[in-house]
């Protein structure tokens, strides 16, 4: 395969047993691996786990501006007009 890209061709999951973090070709996925710390069995994941920073990165707190109740907007909603889920008014989040 000299035509993937190998940096996304890689799964990436931690130990379930010792919790050390390793990272499995795409191919691999569903496959059982013996972790090279602990040397227990575990399943490779058919998708990598998400990285808690970039799921951070996609959420920002907002203050609505009518009613101060604090919401979760997502970063895809920047910039666009989003309703509070408390008041119902329509606020503008910046990134
Ligand atoms: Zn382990
Ligand atoms: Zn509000």
């Amino acid at each position: 395969m000299s035509n993937t890209d190998p940096s996304s061709d890689k799964i990436r999951f931690h130990c379930t047993s010792c919790g050390v973090r390793l990272a499995a070709p795409a191919k691999h996925g569903g496959a059982t691996i013996r972790c090279p710390k602990c040397e227990s069995e575990l399943p490779v994941p058919v998708t990598s786990e998400p990285d808690p920073a970039a799921l951070r990165r996609e959420w920002s707190l907002a203050r609505c501006p009518s009613c101060e109740e604090v919401s979760k907007v997502r970063a895809e909603n920047h910039d666009r007009p989003v309703v509070c889920a408390s008041c119902g008014e329509a606020m503008i989040v910046s990134a």
